[in-house]
């Protein structure tokens, strides 16, 4: 059997792209090693709103987000974002990631469910593929072989393609009975609930989505589990909890910086498999979107000419520089912002962005999928961050 494209990863990422790519005329075979697409999930669920217009699945919204409330070590809220300004949605995944699988395959792809490749092998002129389905092993040639395989992604692996920078850790329980307000998130700073980075309350819908993530470097001997834990039952707000009744658990992978050979001849990586999460918020799917919108079109001109050349993968690889780029600079960001700073350091700079000239600020500029305007902005203006802008400025200007 062959195929122009096998994309192996029937998650959000490759549903995408095995989607664009059969609306351009490429026979493409979508394969998922579970038994159905969506499940399981580990995600808060969060959709920016580029990716969104791309998958057009406002049907899996659950709730619009429009602002939130961010709390420093000690209990200092920073709240922002306006009612009228939608900044992101809350989806159910299991319906989203189906949406995107239907996409592709009323586009047109062939989707193989509990099938995964047991062995691969790039030719010069195609790459052989044997693959596990419950009908037996089957033998499959193709012209461009794509992992959109997850964090843990077996092309990677097996094509040697280098590894993400940072591999955080993110846990998360859904319930019911959390006193949040609608529309707004929650996030929780502190060594105490997410070492170097933030603890969230997302409302989805009926439930919540109550999470914590971080570097397992940063985490000592400590669970995620301890960590969300400690979150609810810490007296500055544990009332918000007290009411909380557990309706699911998800543990994942967070993988972040996009991996050394994103592309090796006839073989590419795509979203958490190429490390695309988001340093400051963890988000994959509107980062991989984003690289297969970027990507398709010049590995349509490889497929047509069947060139996959050295000259032409790096010409596509070429494409992936500001993402990378943007990756080191958001995370410099964080790092000096966040990650690399004590409790007491966090509580000053919650007590500067508490400032209603600075919430103001935040509110115009401040945008979590794109901080470093806003990041800059402030290193510039505001007097007391100028400390702060020596360990960061050189990383985040040419980082
Ligand atoms: C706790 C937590 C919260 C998160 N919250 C958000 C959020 O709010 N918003 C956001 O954008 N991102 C979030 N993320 C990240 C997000 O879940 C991922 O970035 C996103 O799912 C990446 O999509 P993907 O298609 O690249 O990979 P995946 O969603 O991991 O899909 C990969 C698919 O490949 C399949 N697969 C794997 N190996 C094989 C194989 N060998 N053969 C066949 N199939 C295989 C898997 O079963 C899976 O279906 C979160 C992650 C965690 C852990």
């Amino acid at each position: 059997m062959e195929y122009d494209v096998v994309v192996i990863g029937a998650g959000p990422v490759g549903g995408f792209l095995a989607q664009r790519m059969c609306e351009e005329g490429v026979s493409v075979l979508l394969l998922e090693e579970h038994a159905q697409i969506g499940r399981p999930f580990q995600c808060a669920g969060l959709v920016n709103p580029e990716a969104m217009s791309l998958a057009g699945l406002e049907s899996t919204v659950l709730t619009q987000i429009w602002g939130a409330r961010i709390h420093s070590p000690s209990g200092i809220p920073v709240e922002i974002g306006n009612e009228q300004d939608v900044r992101t949605w809350s989806v159910c995944r299991k319906l989203f990631d189906e949406g995107v699988v239907k996409g592709a395959v009323n586009a047109g792809a062939d989707l193989w469910l509990s099938s995964k490749p047991i062995s691969a092998d790039a030719n010069e002129d195609h790459v052989q593929l044997s693959i596990s389905t419950p009908q037996g092993d089957q033998t499959i040639s193709c012209k461009l072989l794509c992992g959109a395989d997850g964090a843990h992604s077996w092309v990677r692996r097996r094509f040697k393609m280098g590894r993400p920078k940072e591999l955080m850790i993110g846990f998360q329980v859904e319930v019911t009975g959390y006193k949040g307000e609608p529309g707004r998130l929650d996030m929780y700073t502190g060594s105490k609930f997410s070492p170097g980075f933030f603890a969230w309350a997302i409302p989805s819908g009926e439930t919540t989505r109550i999470g914590t993530w971080s570097k397992p470097e940063l985490m000592g001997d400590e669970s995620c589990e301890l960590l969300l834990d400690r979150l609810r039952k810490e007296p500055l707000w544990s009332e918000r909890f007290s009411d909380c009744q557990e309706v699911g658990r998800f543990c994942g992978p967070i993988p972040s910086g996009l991996v050394k050979r994103p592309m090796i001849g006839r073989v590419a990586l795509f979203g958490d498999a190429a490390g695309l999460c988001k340093p400051t918020t963890g988000g994959g799917i509107g980062p991989g979107f984003k690289q297969v919108e970027m990507l398709v079109p010049n590995l349509l001109k490889c497929l047509k000419r069947n060139d996959f050349s050295d000259a032409a993968v790096k010409q596509v690889i070429g494409l992936l520089n500001p993402i990378r780029r943007e990756q080191n600079r958001a995370r410099a960001l964080r790092d000096a912002f966040l990650t690399e700073m004590t409790d007491e350091e966090l509580d000053n700079v919650f007590s500067i962005w508490s400032r209603p000239e600075v919430t103001e600020l935040i509110n115009q500029i401040g945008d979590i999928e794109q901080p470093i305007p806003l990041g800059i902005r402030m290193l510039k203006e505001v007097p007391e961050f100028r400390a702060i802008a020596k360990r960061a400025a050189k990383a985040v200007l040419w980082g």
